[in-house]
């Protein structure tokens, strides 16, 4: 091992950011349950707004069990600073509003996570932000949209509905030729296979509720950007909308990420198997999943993503209301419920827009969890059996 060796990725998520020497040797790090932090003297209460320093005042503005969860995030996603939030939607309104103001533009992305999509079209309305959704798979469909007061791309890749992606380097780089902020909704993906930073985008942000958590027991948000850029949401949005993360979430966090590596390549690994054996099925007519070869979008998915998680969706032959809800019914391991990410499979049936044709239509989305794979297979035959 020479002096510029660089940790690997697992070595990160054990050790980086942990202080143990000044934590009494602890191998995980104590929770500083405590709203507000004390200090020796008047001279030194009254120099505490220094922005780098390294004591803490008060958790709403920041917690050392908290911190360590940001820094390693920061080191994970390559980008130079992160804060943590109450939940991914915190995450994602103080990262969007501290970049807009009255008379600003926003192109984002169709099928982007529902409440983000309702901030942009029911919210921001009302304070005069104005929102443009593309499908995005083409660069095209970003250049057309952008107007002189565009300021922001919001992009979520994969979604997490239908598993589009958009070319991250190439949105990246039209943004910076017009001064636009560009931010990533990396949720899907996690650290593990994809780092938009290292593309060119901004801001990359976080629902730690989903993978990072990983065993649906915890919901948190996370923003990653540059120091400029976090130190400004920490002082404005973070601290005066104040959707603060707990200690105990951010403990959560920390201790989702010492296995994050290993369930990820798991949920990876069981994610394609069941994914291709939905797509041989018969009475499939579509599987919605860039990990397979078919997938349109699978060598945009190789170029900018070491691997897919374990979440897609399909749609049957006979894509009614009554045969979907027949399949969901009849699992016996998945279990019907939002969210995705964690130990558990999930399943939910959804009544969409399918994006490449405009036209409504039923979907399953499967969140492949950590069970065994033909123990899953074998629910998922079975459900489907139930259709004649
Ligand atoms: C769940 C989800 C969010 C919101 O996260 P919360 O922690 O529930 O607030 C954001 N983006 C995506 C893609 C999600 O699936």
């Amino acid at each position: 091992m020479t002096q510029s060796h660089e940790a690997g990725f697992e070595t990160l998520c054990m050790h980086y950011g942990e202080n143990r020497e000044a934590m009494f040797g602890a191998a995980a790090p104590p929770i500083f349950q405590n709203s507000t932090f004390t200090y020796p003297d008047s001279a030194s209460f009254h120099t505490r707004q220094d922005a780098d320093a390294t004591r803490f005042d008060y958790t709403r503005t920041g917690n050392p069990t908290t911190r360590i969860l940001e820094q390693k995030i920061a080191k994970l996603e390559q980008g130079e600073d992160c804060r943590a939030f109450g939940s991914g939607m915190g995450a994602i309104s103080a990262a969007i509003l501290s970049c807009l103001k009255a008379g600003d533009h926003v192109v984002t992305i169709e099928t982007v996570y529902g409440p983000t999509r309702r901030l942009f079209s029911d919210f921001l309305p009302r304070f005069g932000v104005e929102t443009t959704y593309v499908r995005g798979t083409s660069i095209e469909d970003f250049e057309g949209a952008i107007k002189p007061n565009t300021r922001l791309f919001f992009v979520e890749s994969p979604s997490s509905l239908f598993f589009e992606l958009q070319d991250l380097p190439a949105v990246a780089r039209l943004a910076r030729e017009h001064e636009i902020v560009t931010m990533c909704d990396n949720s899907n993906a996690t650290p593990v296979f994809q780092n938009p930073i290292t593309m060119g985008i901004d801001v990359v942000i976080h629902t730690a509720t989903k993978y990072i958590g990983g065993h649906s027991d915890v919901v948190a948000g996370l923003v990653v950007g540059s120091k400029e850029r976090m130190r400004a949401i920490g002082r404005m949005e973070g601290e005066l909308i104040g959707a603060t993360c707990d200690p105990f979430a951010a403990w959560l966090m920390l201790r989702g990420l010492r296995t994050l590596p290993i369930r990820m390549e798991r949920h990876r690994r069981s994610g394609l198997e069941v994914a291709r054996f939905i797509a041989s099925d018969p009475r499939v007519r579509r599987a919605f999943y860039p990990g397979l070869d078919l997938h349109p979008q699978h060598g945009l998915a190789k170029r900018q993503m070491r691997g897919q998680a374990g979440l897609f969706s399909f749609e049957l032959r006979q894509a009614s209301q009554e045969a979907t809800f027949r399949v969901v019914d009849a699992l016996k391991i998945f279990s019907i419920g939002v969210s995705w990410g964690g130990y558990e499979s999930l399943a939910v049936p959804l009544n969409v827009v399918d994006p490449a044709t405009g036209e409504p239509t039923w979907i399953i989305r499967l969140s492949i969890g950590l069970e065994t794979v033909e123990d899953l297979k074998a629910d998922l035959y079975q459900a489907l059996n139930t259709l004649e």
